[in-house]
């Protein structure tokens, strides 16, 4: 195999993988609007598929808050 074909076969393998991963993200995971229990921001927070709960830090101030 020549330098050329084995990059080209290195970037399609990573495209793939790319491609896969986007894939299962937006078919698995959901998308929760939380608002922080501290200072009362709205947080966006990304929850796998079936879990209620989602912990996170708020963006506003920081506090580690579980999403229900
Ligand atoms: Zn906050």
């Amino acid at each position: 195999m020549s330098k050329e074909a084995m990059r080209a076969e290195a970037e399609r393998l990573i495209k793939e993988a790319l491609a896969k991963n986007s894939v299962s993200v937006t078919r698995g995971a959901t998308r929760i609007e939380t608002k922080c229990g501290k200072c009362g921001a709205v947080n966006r927070v990304t929850a796998e598929a079936g879990e209620t709960r989602v912990e996170y830090k708020c963006k506003e101030c920081g506090h580690k808050q579980k999403a229900i």
